[in-house]
């Protein structure tokens, strides 16, 4: 019995020896592998010496009072420290939004959703922590309780009360926080932004610090459309209009190095810095930057995971981009506009005398890029047609795959009053779809290989002056690349010329 067993065990090691095939690493292993092998390490010196230019611009003087969104608790020391305690210097009244409690962190799976609550009270009591070390009282700070990663999904499908979004964190549908700036504000993105839209009226602010729309998380690209949303609004009644600086948080393996340089710079993620943005640094004394890496020291729930790439932050300038409005342009070249348009299968559409605007994202460099060559989003092109129709662009860097959708997302500013509710309209398969809304009747489409254009009548829309605009790229209704959205002032055109 026993020799039995153990030939069968002598069998089963020398086929295990044999085994031409060695067993796979688990999942999180390969991931780790892929990025030692597609990004290797460098070491602290040689990435010193790899950060690029800091901007020629420097934002010498800072306008008060000032108000602060962050989508996350720490994105508002991470990214305003320094111009925080420069405003407060000054004396300006300073105020500070938090959208989140960060009650969704993922690193630590939660069991249990009271305990995913009390994270998020955890880390309000270190943003105030932190905030009280660069001089903000605690009246200053306002928390907005929504969906840790969950705002884009407001912004894109969860728009009205009728269609709540349920945190899978705390299984919350309105905020579970007693403190939040509308006690049990429901999730959906109009109760966010009419929570924005009282922000702003009380911080009443002349500086406004917010979210890059490049951002790659997508609570910071989302906070960046609410506040841009919300803003327009306000500005188009004639309510405000204060001077708007973007900061960026998620940048792929920006900042390098990670770790505690506080005489390092921070230049711009080299991936932003050739796009239309303006960047300025704003340049700390050794003071500011050592009040800041000890403001940042007091998130300490994030430190055990995050240390050196928080840190990162406290160096010897802070980064604030302004991203231009969009105008269309009737004198602007596009002589090479054969290059983008090249006809196949459908008319080529007339991408041709009309007033135009552009602007271009960033290649994103991606695991699935690699394996598969999936596509991304090069640039998008807005025309106005002489018969008043508004015509969108979306450029590819590769052709687009049958099984790919093309996503658009409107906000058109019209005549009405409230905040314009999304129109999402897919292509792909052949047809123009809605996704959230109704395609406006005479709406028509195009592609070639490596464009997809969408033109739409005007006063089916409300005759639209301005438009908030983004794009995504989807497959099997997963995002897999995606555009800024940006504001398109349609009304600036020379008509035909
Ligand atoms: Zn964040």
């Amino acid at each position: 019995m026993w020799s039995e067993c153990s030939e069968i065990e002598v069998r089963r090691q020398s086929l295990r020896r044999r085994s031409p095939l060695p067993s796979l690493p688990p999942h999180g292993k390969l991931v780790t592998m892929y990025r030692r092998i597609r990004f290797p390490r460098r070491s602290r010196r040689r990435q010193l010496h790899a950060v690029g230019p800091l901007p020629a611009e420097v934002l010498q003087e800072v306008e008060g009072p000032a108000l602060v969104v962050a989508p996350h608790n720490d994105d508002e020391v991470l990214a305003t420290a320094g111009a925080l305690q420069r405003h407060r210097a000054l004396g300006h009244r300073v105020c500070v939004a938090l959208l989140t409690n960060g009650d969704g962190q993922y690193r630590r799976p939660f069991s249990n959703r009271r305990l995913a609550v009390q994270l998020g009270y955890r880390r309000q009591e270190e943003t105030l922590h932190a905030l009280s070390h660069l001089g903000i009282d605690d009246e200053e700070v306002t928390f907005l309780g929504y969906p840790d990663r969950g705002l884009s999904a407001l912004w894109n499908t969860h728009w009205t009360a009728e269609r709540l979004y349920r945190s899978p964190r705390t299984g919350a549908t309105s905020s579970p926080y007693g403190n939040s700036r509308t006690p049990h504000a429901p999730y959906c993105g109009a109760a966010l932004a009419a929570d924005l839209e009282d922000v702003l009226r009380w911080a009443s602010p002349a500086t406004v610090y917010f979210p890059h729309p490049n951002d790659l998380h997508y609570d910071h690209w989302a906070s960046h459309s609410f506040l841009t949303l919300v803003l327009e609004a306000l500005r188009r009644r004639g309510e405000m209009c204060p001077e708007l600086w973007t900061y960026v948080v998620h940048r792929g393996r920006w900042p390098l190095p990670r770790g505690k340089f506080l005489s390092a710079v921070l230049p711009p993620p080299p991936a932003l810095a050739g796009l239309d943005t303006n960047w300025r640094a704003l340049p700390l004394t050794p003071e500011e930057r050592e009040r800041k890496f000890h403001a940042i020291l007091r998130h300490k729930s994030q430190l055990r995971y995050m240390r050196r790439y928080l840190v990162s932050f406290a160096r010897s300038n802070e980064l604030f981009g302004r991203v231009p409005r969009l105008g269309l342009h009737a004198s602007l070249n596009i002589a090479d506009s054969a290059d983008r348009w090249v006809p196949d299968e459908s008319e080529p559409p007339s991408a041709d005398e009309e007033p135009m605007a552009s602007y271009t994202d960033p290649r994103r460099r991606s695991l699935l890029r690699d394996i598969k060559r999936y596509n991304d989003i090069r640039a998008l092109h807005f025309h106005n047609t002489a018969a008043g129709r508004l015509a969108i662009e979306i450029e590819l860097f590769d052709r687009l795959r049958p099984a790919n959708h093309v996503l658009i997302h409107l906000r058109s500013f019209g005549g009405g009053v409230g905040f314009p509710a999304p129109l999402r309209m897919a292509i792909g398969g052949g047809q123009l779809s809605a996704a959230s809304g109704e395609v406006p009747p005479g709406a028509t489409f195009s592609r070639v290989p490596r464009a997809v254009r969408v033109e739409l009548p005007g006063e089916e829309l409300g005759s639209p002056d301005t438009v908030l605009v983004g794009a995504e790229l989807q497959r099997n209704g997963i995002t897999f690349a995606k555009a800024a959205y940006r504001l398109v002032d349609f009304s600036v055109s020379g008509s035909g010329g």
